[in-house]
């Protein structure tokens, strides 16, 4: 169903909001009422050259600002997305159906990347060494590298934009945001608050699109670097397009995480971690915790109480003031992906224990939804244990010993994020030791890295070296320059004697 007035959905261009038409476009969607709420430009490369020359022009001038000076911009952006934070995370809620406590939760995240931005002058220092040789010393110093480019994926609409354009503008680059097509009025309005916050013409531009304006993005001869965070095979093509152009390229993959929960875990305390781990934004992050691999007598000891706060799970619409407990999935399209990954699961042989397939609400009846669903008895060579879900859908896969655990978890091809829940320091230690993946949780079903550390993903979670933020997102923004220097003519004696 298309509703009367769609919202606008404009690029924003050398300083300029403009809205585009006789494109192609594609819809956006209310997934909690299943509405058309606004439709998305396809942009090819003649909009995203304006877009790149726009930030390729105001480069001199935006490199040229003191590091101080930037700060500044972004001490203000601080205090304008605090303000507006509600009628973000509501956007976010609207276009993407995360409750609003999940797009709080994950717009925070997002807020501390701008805190983290603020201290750039402390964080763009270089190396000195005075005296390399005799009369030579020696300084490294961290330049911007110049047009940088961010495409970011539906299921983080604040934060993960947020992951990339602060950083990057504050180290002194210019920037290029293609926001997901799913979820693009979230981007556009952070971008509106950059700009009330001071953001000089063309320093960032925004254009919408998919395939042909990332690829025309990939192949345009003045974007230095890229920051992709999507699925793994997209993420792959952006990474080998990227550097085969000559770009430096950091690509954020899918995922499947294992949460390992052995018999001493703590039972209560686990249930409820591994229920958000697995149903928190209905799934629908790279690091949900989507495998409880369980070890001995663990599976008896969790799973009926897990299964029941499966069950007691509330979905329903999110643009609501009585908040459910989940919300729905992003189109009806990977909706019907999710069902018939679990039809599969069960076909193949594994059992569902909590079913939560015919969920839907009476309230909103054409939303995008599934319940929290719960699948026992999942064997590796089964199709659902391979593939990114990315639904409300948690598989348990039986265990003899940790160290079959720990073996089962590193046969992934992805190595994202991992758990383990125990009170051992002994097996704690050997997990965190052994496993292959980025970011290890100690009885933490989601270790989720913050603004200060880097986000580790492995394996196909990943391609690069240098991660998305912290001192990592830093060096990838900038490029090192290390200065000797010596200057002829007299010395002035030594001092230092008497
Ligand atoms: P996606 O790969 O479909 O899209 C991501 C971006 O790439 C979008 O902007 C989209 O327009 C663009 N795109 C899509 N197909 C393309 C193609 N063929 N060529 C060029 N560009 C293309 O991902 P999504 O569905 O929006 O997001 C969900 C995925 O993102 C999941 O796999 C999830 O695990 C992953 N993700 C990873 C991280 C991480 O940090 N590792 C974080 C969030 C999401």
């Amino acid at each position: 169903m298309v509703t009367k007035t769609l919202e606008p959905c404009p690029v924003f261009i050398g300083g300029e909001w403009r809205e585009i038409s006789g494109l192609e476009t594609s819809p956006v969607y209310n997934p909690s009422r299943g509405d058309v709420i606004s439709e998305v430009p396809m942009c090819g490369a003649d909009i995203v050259n304006d877009a790149v020359s726009a930030a390729a022009d105001a480069f001199p001038a935006w490199r040229d600002t003191p590091p101080v000076e930037r700060a500044r911009l972004f001490f203000r952006y601080r205090q304008l997305v605090e303000e507006n934070f509600d009628h973000i995370c509501q956007l976010v809620t609207r276009e993407h159906g995360k409750t609003l406590a999940e797009a709080r939760g994950s717009a925070y995240r997002g807020l501390e990347n701008i805190e983290y931005a603020c201290g750039i002058p402390t964080l763009l220092m270089g190396d000195t060494l005075e005296n390399l040789a005799r009369g030579v010393d020696c300084e490294t110093m961290h330049q911007p590298l110049g047009v940088c480019v961010g495409i970011t994926p539906f299921n983080f609409p604040a934060m993960v934009p947020m992951w990339m354009f602060p950083l990057a503008l504050a180290c002194g680059n210019t920037f290029v945001l293609k926001p997901s097509e799913k979820v693009p009025l979230t981007a556009n309005y952070l971008i509106e608050l950059l700009e009330k916050a001071g953001l000089p013409k063309g320093v960032l531009n925004v254009v919408h699109g998919g395939r042909a304006c990332v690829d025309a993005l990939l192949q345009h001869p003045k974007v230095r670097a890229i920051s992709f965070v999507g699925s793994s095979p997209v993420a792959k093509y952006i990474f080998e397009t990227g550097t085969s152009h000559g770009k430096r390229v950091q690509a954020n993959g899918g995922a499947k995480n294992y949460i390992v929960v052995m018999p001493d875990a703590d039972v209560p305390r686990t249930v409820e971690a591994l229920s958000t781990a697995a149903f928190g934004c209905a799934g629908e992050r790279c690091m949900a915790g989507s495998t409880a691999l369980t070890v001995g007598k663990a599976a008896d000891q969790l799973l009926p109480s897990l299964v029941e706060a499966a069950r007691a799970i509330k979905v329903g619409p999110t643009d609501v003031s009585a908040q459910p407990d989940m919300g729905p999935v992003i189109t009806a399209q990977h909706r019907d992906r999710v069902l018939s990954l679990v039809a599969r699961g069960e076909k193949e042989g594994a059992k569902i224990i909590c079913d939560g397939r015919n969920s839907g609400s009476a309230d909103a009846p054409n939303g995008f939804y599934v319940g929290a669903t719960i699948v026992d008895q999942v064997q590796n060579e089964m199709t659902i244990a391979r593939e990114e879900v990315f639904g409300p859908v948690l598989n348990v896969m039986r265990i003899d010993d940790l160290d079959h655990a720990i073996a089962m978890a590193n046969k992934s091809s992805y190595g994202n994020g991992t758990a383990i829940f125990t009170n051992s320091g002994k097996a704690a230690r050997e997990f965190k030791h052994r496993v292959k993946a980025g970011m290890v949780g100690i009885n933490i079903g989601v270790p989720a890295t913050m603004a200060m550390f880097p986000f580790t993903g492995w394996d196909d979670s990943f391609y690069g070296d240098l991660h998305i933020q912290g001192r990592e997102g830093v060096q990838f923004y900038t490029q090192q320059k290390v200065v000797s220097s010596r200057w002829f003519g007299e010395g002035v004696g030594d001092v230092w004697k008497k």
